[in-house]
């Protein structure tokens, strides 16, 4: 590992301004990803600045809003009682994510901003417009069995890893970002950027900037929401696919409101916005699932390794939106 100096942030602003003003720095909340990037040497910053002990580990739920502050624990949002019981998909997603082990460590923020598990990006001896922009992308005709088939480029076809950002995508969660200009919220759907021709620019956050909590409203009164995710290894391992949905149906039995979001799929949580358009008004059944899911994934762009993505999703989420729709007796149900 390459020499690093390490500093320890006594206030958000000083944290702030030891980042901004030094190009090569980087926070250090957990560590559990960049410990290891830094180990690979992938990452490799001159200086860590400490923001773990910094106040920004708050979880509340208040006038409708629930908001979980940076460096909550992935283990303290999931065994969180409001969050078990109002928000299953987003408990569910975070337990579907990572060991018990890491979860007590990895903050909601450093969830977030996990870098891509592609192979080719973690190991340094390889090219990787991502890690080394102009590099070339040997994923496209390498190894690309769990890389992306929806808003990927011919530059990137990474997937964003994180199971808890396609939860919160369907919560409709927004992200805030601080920096010595002040704060600024932003739509966690925005949050993320296409990769384009710079794929090595993963999110709208600026150098310096810190992410200081994620929110979303309560759902709406009789909302269930479920995430089903598909693995290799059930006890530990990033999504092959995996779906995050909320369903809220009307008094006659038709689809009030829909989301739905995937993950493992794309550089971002998918919401599948077409889908959800088309299903609002309509009564549910498997087959109006399937034809309208069919219809979202119109736009894939697979490669031969993953081509069996597409039906995979479209399966998957036709199943959860199926139960979502048909509640059983012991379905949890918001309030
Ligand atoms: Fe790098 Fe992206 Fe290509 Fe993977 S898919 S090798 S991360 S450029």
């Amino acid at each position: 590992m390459k020499p690093f100096a390490y500093q320890r942030a006594d206030s958000i602003d000083d944290a702030i301004s030891a980042i901004a003003n030094h190009p090569g720095t980087a926070y250090l909340a957990g560590g559990t990803n960049l410990v290891d990037l830094m180990k690979l040497g992938v990452s490799r910053p001159r200086a860590l600045v400490d923001i773990s002990h910094l106040p920004l580990d708050h979880l509340t739920h208040r006038d409708g809003h629930t908001v979980i502050g940076a460096l909550a624990t992935n283990a303290t949002v999931a065994a969180d009682p409001v969050i078990r019981t109002d928000f299953p998909v987003l408990s569910e997603s975070i337990l579907a994510g990572a060991s018990g082990q890491l979860r007590n460590s990895a903050s909601t923020a450093g969830n977030l901003l996990q870098k891509t598990r592609c192979t080719y990006f973690q190991d340094v001896s390889k090219p990787c417009n991502k890690r080394a922009p102009g590099s070339g992308c040997p994923a496209r005709t390498g190894a690309h069995r769990d890389l992306g088939i929806l808003g990927v480029s011919t530059s990137c076809i990474a997937t964003q890893p994180s199971d808890m950002a396609v939860a919160l995508s369907v919560l409709d969660a927004t992200v805030s970002l601080r920096s010595a200009a002040g704060e600024r919220t932003v739509k966690l759907q925005d949050f993320y950027v296409a990769p384009g021709t710079t794929p090595h620019r993963e999110t709208v956050l600026e150098h310096g900037e810190l992410l200081t909590q994620v929110a979303f409203p309560a759902l709406p009164a009789g909302a269930t929401s479920r995430y089903r995710k598909v693995r290799d290894r059930w006890s530990y391992a990033f999504a092959v696919i995996s779906v995050a949905a909320v369903v809220v149906l009307d008094a006659h039995g038709r689809i009030e409101q829909v989301r739905i979001a995937w993950g493992g799929v794309a550089p971002r949580p998918w919401r599948a916005y077409l889908a959800e358009a088309e299903l609002r008004g309509r009564r549910p059944s498997p087959e109006l699932f399937e034809r309208t899911l069919r219809a979202e994934l119109r736009h894939a762009t697979p490669l031969p390794q993953n081509e069996f993505k597409v039906d995979l999703v479209k399966d998957v989420t036709t199943a959860l939106l199926t139960d979502l729709a048909h509640p059983a007796e012991d379905r949890k149900v918001t309030r």
